[in-house]
């Protein structure tokens, strides 16, 4: 059955269109959709009931339930949902003085393979629906009675590897009627697909790129990210430019700090060389030890020095704050 969250507005229009129905209908199912947020179509009352029970023979809702739900300290929710087919998914919900921020996925599983990642040892299945990605988004709203205003791309899968049906749910999540999440509050992070950077940067979209780079040479990065020996750090670059040039937005870098690993000067100097004249951010990201995994987090006077050196060598860098590490939800890192 067709996922009704997998269309945007215009395309539903034409679904209803093909139903027989006016093409208005559609924005009215958006709305008890994506504002009011209903798990049934006999909710949509100023429906007929015929209507209802055509949408009910065409389509599915996609209703996510809870598996598994922590609770930070914090506040920070970490989700386990189960996508209906036998697959479960994980979303992030975190609080900030600015609103909830969701990080949602994209993927079950990945094919990437970075080593300092959670999900490493999860085989890629398949990519997420647009509307599968949508309902991460609703399921939280409903579930933790909140309305999100930020959305990362930063759960599991790499986004720019389900390139159309996340630039789809970006698109279903900008519309202003209905869930309304201006893009410019919206975070796509790549662990460094360059085809997909150059692709990225030929579409006029407000959101934020954050670009996973955690090492300054090409051994090491590629000891940390396959990825890398398709796309090494001269060419990732390279898109990078572009995409800076062609939409004039700044990229934020993600750089894991690893104890021993490249969280020393010689790291931070590379670092400088490299983004000297982009407009960029870095992100610093305290490293969360994973079981079996190689790297541990750097000591909190490695990680204030790396800071201020990049810091006082004209790259803007922060230390991103962690939410949730006691229930495993503090950032996968791209
Ligand atoms: S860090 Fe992101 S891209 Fe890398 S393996 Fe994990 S989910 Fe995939």
């Amino acid at each position: 059955m067709k996922n009704i969250k997998d269309y945007n507005l215009e395309e539903l229009k034409q679904e209803l269109i093909a139903l027989g129905e006016k093409p208005f209908r559609a924005e009215q199912i958006f709305r008890w959709i994506y504002i009011e947020n209903v798990t049934d179509f006999d909710e949509m009352t100023n429906l007929s009931i015929e209507l209802r029970e055509k949408l009910k023979r065409e389509f599915s809702l996609c209703i996510y339930h809870v598996l598994r739900k922590q609770e930070s300290n914090d506040g920070t929710k970490k989700y386990l949902f189960d996508v209906l087919d036998g697959n479960a998914i994980e979303t992030v919900l975190m609080s900030y003085h600015h609103g909830y921020s969701i990080c949602v996925s994209s993927q079950i599983g990945c094919k990437m393979g970075c080593k300092f990642c959670a999900s490493t040892g999860i085989n890629f299945i398949r990519n997420l629906t647009s509307g599968e990605i949508v309902e991460q988004i609703l399921a939280v709203e409903r579930d933790a009675n909140v309305k999100i205003s930020n959305v990362v791309f930063m759960g599991i899968g790499e986004p720019l590897d389900n390139y159309d049906n996340v630039l789809n749910a970006i698109g279903i999540m900008n519309n202003q009627k209905g869930l309304n999440i201006g893009a410019r509050h919206i975070s796509i992070s790549t662990s460094g697909l360059v085809p997909k950077i150059y692709e990225l940067a030929e579409r006029d979209l407000q959101c934020t790129l954050s670009v996973s780079l955690h090492a300054t040479t090409d051994e090491k990065r590629s000891s940390m990210m396959p990825v890398n020996q398709a796309y090494p750090i001269e060419e990732l670059m390279k898109a990078c430019k572009t995409y800076i040039a062609k939409t004039n937005k700044r990229i934020s870098f993600e750089y894991a700090l690893a104890k021993d690993s490249n969280d020393n000067l010689e790291d931070a100097k590379r670092l400088v060389a490299l983004l000297k004249g982009m407009i960029c951010h870095v992100n610093l990201i305290p490293i969360n030890k994973i079981e079996n995994g190689a790297y541990t987090k750097s000591t909190n006077e490695n990680i204030i020095k790396f800071r201020d050196y990049l810091n006082d060598h004209g790259i803007v860098a922060t230390i991103r704050r962690e939410l949730g590490s006691d229930i495993d939800a503090a950032c996968r890192t791209t």
